[in-house]
């Protein structure tokens, strides 16, 4: 049985040179999100918490698209687009 990383691995990316996700208000970061599950939940792990920015770094570049951190985020606080066309992550089927 392959791991979470082994299957990742099998992905193809093409990234593009702006990122698709943002967080409009850092600040709800800092002060009110104590947990920060965005940095859990991800299984590419695309949001990490930098202590000395004191601020969500986003690795936008490993997204996989999966909208699990739009949905954990309490507040609403992850802008999140599709990638713009051509770019982003590709499976592989079969
Ligand atoms: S879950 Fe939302 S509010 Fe909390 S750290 Fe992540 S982006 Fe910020």
């Amino acid at each position: 049985m392959s791991t979470v990383e082994e299957k990742l691995g099998t992905l193809a990316f093409k990234n593009d040179h702006q990122s698709h996700i943002s967080i409009p208000n850092p600040k709800i970061c800092l002060t009110q999100c104590k947990d920060k599950p965005c940095t859990k939940v991800c299984p590419a792990k695309v949001y990490d918490w930098d202590e000395s920015q004191k601020k969500i770094v986003v690795g936008y570049e490993n997204c996989i698209e999966c909208g699990a951190a739009r949905m954990i985020c309490p507040f609403q606080n992850i802008r999140w687009e599709m990638p713009r066309g051509g770019f982003g992550v590709s499976y592989k089927f079969g």
